[in-house]
């Protein structure tokens, strides 16, 4: 499989570490995918990547190299261009209206223009690429939303099998499932979560999950994710430079893959010495959730060291309804080490925010418009002060929203 695809392990990979241990996981010589740690009880800890970061360049943004622009500082290297040259690499904007009416810098880096339409397919593509280059010959995952159509999407790039994707049941015929198959993706039903879905999946495809021929591509199931995700900061890095990042990044926070991810890739700067943090002020960290599910909000302000799994109420932003997330320790790390918060905003806040994105021409999902809500209340907590710059996470466009289903107090 490596020698049709061109994909090779990074050389530049120092080890691997279990994300709540710090423990070094064994790769045997990346010959089987990597999963979760076993070091910690089961089912495991996420593995994160680490590199030797005084032989690692980093390289120019260039358009014909999308995210691998960056490829000393990811897992697998050499894909074809056609693979991934379109992810990545999406514009920072400032929207004047709103920075004019808070008197502060808005800014937006907007990932709907990701080939498949949201910020997924950064994660999804390295984590495929990554798998692919340790031997695996089929993905899944549960979903209920964008990241099953991500991963069939690259699933279809390499010719590999169709993936293999779990959704709740009541997600039949739903946009997301018809994209899933547009990509050639085997979809199957069950039960009334993602995580209903994800114990199906792991109990059906149990033998090729254990010998290593399918990768369970779950958030932070494997560590190629959180790498892919990780290019968000090196992008915001690049584009605004050390001396003028943004004094805070919020961000609509799930899994908090990318979360964690944009934390990940300030700290490999500040090892490659492109920011001092003794002279470069970093972005606060802000994680946004909806309030009818709000893990991380609530175990943040509980002075959690881990984020305590809640009962969803359910939330128009599919991308936020995760009751428990698996990497909870790191993304409440993230926040504290930033000097961020979180906030949870209430459906009628993400509604009135989607209306007023449309409005001034801003294409945002629900869960970007969320975002913006989390501006208005720091604004109005005083926690964002005059002349600060604020950048905004937009993870995905305004069609997947309208695509989906009547948008309430809308049609
Ligand atoms: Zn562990």
């Amino acid at each position: 499989m490596t020698k049709d695809t061109g994909l090779q392990i990074n050389p530049k990979i120092k080890r691997l570490v279990c994300s709540a241990s710090g423990q070094e996981v064994e790769t045997a010589g990346f010959r089987r995918p990597i999963g979760l740690c076993s070091c910690c009880p089961p089912p495991g800890k996420p593995v994160v990547v680490e590199y030797v970061l005084d032989q690692v360049e980093l390289g120019e943004p260039a358009r014909e190299k999308g995210v691998w622009s960056f490829s000393e500082l990811l897992p697998v290297v050499g894909p074809e261009p056609s693979f991934a040259s379109d992810v990545g690499l999406t514009a920072i904007v400032e929207l004047e209206p709103w920075s004019r009416e808070a008197g502060i810098t808005v800014l937006a880096k907007n990932e709907g223009t990701n080939p498949s339409g949201s910020f997924k397919d950064r994660g999804l593509a390295v984590g495929v690429a990554f798998g692919t280059a340790c031997g695996a010959q089929r993905f899944c995952l549960p979903t209920q939303g964008n990241a099953g159509v991500a991963a069939s999407l690259f699933s279809a790039r390499l010719g590999l099998p169709g993936c293999l994707v779990y959704m709740p049941e009541g997600y039949e015929d739903g946009l997301y499932h018809r994209e899933a198959r547009y990509f050639g993706a085997e979809v199957r039903f069950h039960g009334s979560n993602i995580a209903a879905a994800g114990r199906k999946m792991r109990e059906d495809a149990a033998a090729e999950l254990a010998s290593g021929a399918y990768v369970d591509m779950s958030t932070f199931f494997e560590p190629g994710r959180l790498e892919g995700k990780k290019t968000m900061g090196l992008e915001i890095f690049q584009q605004c430079g050390a001396d003028n990042l943004p004094d805070w990044i919020l961000y609509p926070t799930g899994g908090g893959t990318g979360l964690v991810g944009i934390w990940k890739a300030f700290q490999e700067l500040i090892g490659l010495g492109k920011i001092d943090p003794a002279r470069h002020r970093l972005p606060r960290m802000v994680a946004v959730q909806g309030k009818n599910c709000a893990p991380v909000v609530e175990s943040f302000q509980a002075g959690l060291e881990d984020v305590r799994p809640v009962e969803s109420e359910g939330t128009i932003a599919d991308g936020l309804d995760v009751p428990g997330a698996i990497m909870g320790h790191g993304i409440l790390r993230t926040i504290r080490e930033s000097a961020g918060t979180a906030v949870a905003v209430s459906e009628e806040e993400i509604l009135a925010r989607f209306a007023d994105c449309g409005r001034i021409g801003v294409a945002a999902s629900f869960e970007s418009a969320a975002v913006v809500a989390a501006l208005h209340r720091l604004l109005a907590n005083g926690a964002v002060a005059h002349g600060e710059r604020a950048l905004l996470l937009l993870t995905a466009g305004h069609l997947i929203p309208l695509g989906q289903r009547r948008v309430p107090g809308w049609d």
